[in-house]
């Protein structure tokens, strides 16, 4: 009875550890959001339903003159900013959308079941929300959005390429706006 207990408490402690090391691997430290890896993951599932006629629709976001905002108010503050950004993308986002933390100051989101023009709205939704945020407000956050809806034939570098393109044409068209591709 007694070795029945203890094994149950191994299992219990094992099985917590097992979640703890799922969520270190699956997860951004700093902003909380699911990083790279996970996100590759779950966008590679969807990509497996677009080819069968599933809409599929990809946005890449990136903070406007970040490093200028580093320069002037300290990497901590950046910091700061950089978590707020991540909640508000969150918040903004459908239930079923999936954004992760790309890498520095670029996120990643998937809209499952969403047609290009839905997509550009969201996108539009999330830009206009930085601008409305009052911690984001004090520092003038904007972000840049490239669009992007599943083409024939794409894979996850083909996909992210093109949204990256859009997110391309949104700086070099002044910043703070959302480009489709
Ligand atoms: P652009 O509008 O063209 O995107 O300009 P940018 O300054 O945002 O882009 P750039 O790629 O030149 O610089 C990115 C900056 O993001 C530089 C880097 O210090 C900052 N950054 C990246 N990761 C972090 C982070 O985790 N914390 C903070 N505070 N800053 C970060
Ligand atoms: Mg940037
Ligand atoms: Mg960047």
């Amino acid at each position: 009875m007694k070795n029945k207990t203890k094994l149950t408490n191994l299992l219990g402690e094992i099985n917590k550890n097992i979640n703890q090391l799922y969520h270190i691997a699956t997860h951004d430290e700093k902003t909380g959001l699911y990083n790279h890896i996970f996100f590759k993951e779950v966008f590679g599932f969807e990509l497996e339903k677009a080819k069968r006629g599933k809409p599929l629709s990809l946005i890449i976001v990136d903070i406007d003159f970040f490093k200028k905002v580093n320069d002037t108010y300290g990497h901590l503050t950046g910091d700061k900013i950089l978590k707020r950004v991540a909640q508000v993308l969150e918040n903004k986002l459908r239930k079923y959308d999936v954004v992760a933390r790309f890498g520095g100051e670029e996120f990643f989101v998937m809209l499952p079941n969403t047609l290009l023009n839905k997509a550009k709205q969201i996108a539009e939704r999330l830009r206009r929300s930085m601008l409305s945020d009052n911690y984001l407000k004090k520092y003038k956050i904007t972000i840049s959005l490239g669009v992007s809806e599943y083409e024939q034939k794409d894979n996850f570098e083909k996909f992210s390429k093109r949204a990256d393109s859009a997110l391309y044409d949104a700086k070099k068209n002044g910043r703070n706006k959302a480009c489709v591709k």
